[in-house]
């Protein structure tokens, strides 16, 4: 059914990128992509654009992902098995953000086995939490393009000497005003880095050792390109 029509069964690249917030995962994902042609599904990205639309399902998603929490799991997984079922995906797919539990790995497997096809390797970006935390609470987006700023390590030119706000922070290009990711503060990111440990590391664990599927830590905090090197070797294995 869906994609896999006209593929043999077990051909499928299935990605997982897992990593904490800020850890890297935007800036390597379109790498990834590039590399394999296949395509990009964030739970992250969809579930904003749902949130942005206004729908049910983005009224329900809209609370908890502003507080840092995990939307309940049935919409995610929901989302997800529709996505797969596209054309795009038939060659596979690089999965960001999904699973983020145990529960949600089982779900997963169960969903490609029905298509015969398997996880093919979990890369894991690992960055200190302080790191992380300077990361993330300095982040500035612009919506549109996606274009990410950070007010020490990529500061827009509009800053120079003064306080970040969003008169001070412009894109670049447009000169439009930047943005804050609502959950992108100390508060929301507190829980959000609780939840990676507690909820997300075990899905780690829960691939290791699992035959053909390759399982891979990566230290997140070096320069993009190393990290990349990396990642590249990992996939490529
Ligand atoms: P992200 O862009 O991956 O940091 O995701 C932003 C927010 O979306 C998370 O903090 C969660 O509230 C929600 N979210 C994304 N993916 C999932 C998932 N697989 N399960 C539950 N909630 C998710």
């Amino acid at each position: 059914m869906g994609c896999g029509t006209s593929k043999e069964k077990g051909e499928k690249k299935v990605i997982i990128l897992l990593g904490p917030p800020g850890s890297g995962k935007g800036s390597q994902a379109p790498k990834i992509v590039e590399l394999l042609q296949t395509p990009h599904l964030s739970t992250g990205d969809m579930l904003r654009a749902a949130v942005a639309s206004g729908s049910e399902l983005g009224k329900e998603a809209k609370e908890v992902m502003e507080k840092g929490g995990l939307v309940d799991y049935k919409v995610v997984v929901g989302i997800i098995k529709e996505r797969i079922k596209e054309k795009d995906c038939e060659k596979g797919f690089l999965l960001d953000g999904f699973p983020r539990t145990v529960e949600q790995a089982e779900m997963l497997d169960d969903m490609l086995k029905e298509e015969g096809e398997k996880v093919s390797s979990v890369i894991a970006l690992e960055v200190p939490d302080e790191v992380l935390t300077e990361r993330i609470c300095g982040r500035w987006i612009h919506k549109p393009s996606g274009r990410s700023y950070h007010v020490k390590f990529a500061p827009p030119k509009s800053l120079g000497n003064k306080e970040p706000s969003p008169e001070t922070m412009l894109d670049d290009e447009t000169g439009e005003a930047l943005t804050q990711r609502e959950d992108d503060s100390e508060e929301a990111l507190k829980l959000r880095l609780e939840t990676y440990h507690k909820e997300t590391v075990p899905v780690l664990a829960y691939y290791e050792g699992r035959e053909g599927v390759v399982v891979e830590k990566i230290d997140g905090n070096r320069r993009i390109e190393e990290i990349w090197g990396s990642i590249e070797e990992a996939i490529m294995a």
